[in-house]
């Protein structure tokens, strides 16, 4: 059987928000370009730019990019296959979160009426 609800993206403030809260520079990313894993410690970062321009140590392309401004932030990872983020070992996670149904769980609980 196919399960085709899903959660509403407010479902995912918690696990961005785990993610976001750990220092990203101790975070090993895959440039794109070259291939090269490296600490994003390692990434060589231009402020100079409208934003913070991290390119890879090894072959200068732009892995990330991060432009911040009062109330928001863009951050582009274009440039990284991936991040590989180290995650505590005693992280929890909550089993079932109060506000995490399932959305159009639309059940019919019909009644038989004959005649
Ligand atoms: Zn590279």
């Amino acid at each position: 059987m196919t399960d085709m609800s899903y959660l509403d993206g407010n479902m995912l403030d918690g696990p961005l928000r785990e993610l976001f809260a750990v220092d990203l520079s101790a975070a090993t990313g895959r440039c794109q370009s070259c291939g090269m894993v490296a600490p994003v410690a390692r990434l060589h970062v231009y402020s100079h730019a409208p934003g913070l321009v991290a390119r890879c140590p090894a072959c200068t392309e732009v892995m990330l990019r991060l432009v911040r401004a009062p109330d928001r932030a863009w951050l582009d990872l274009r440039g990284a296959t991936f991040l590989q983020v180290p995650m505590p070992l005693e992280g929890r996670r909550p089993a079932d979160p109060a506000g995490t149904r399932p959305v159009g769980g639309d059940r019919r609980g019909g009644r038989g009426g004959t005649g």
